[in-house]
């Protein structure tokens, strides 16, 4: 699972193996879930 800031916005990654929903860069509590980096390319017809 992939975690985001909602403070610095960096992605945080295995953060569920820590135990907290914290922020290691700034020490903020607010983490948001953000899916993984997966571009859907979409052609037009
Ligand atoms: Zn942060």
């Amino acid at each position: 699972m992939v975690y985001r800031c909602g403070k610095c916005g960096k992605v945080v990654e295995n953060l569920q193996e820590r135990g907290t929903l914290r922020c290691p860069f700034c020490g903020h509590k607010m983490i948001f879930k953000d899916r993984p980096k997966v571009v859907k390319k979409v052609k037009a017809r």
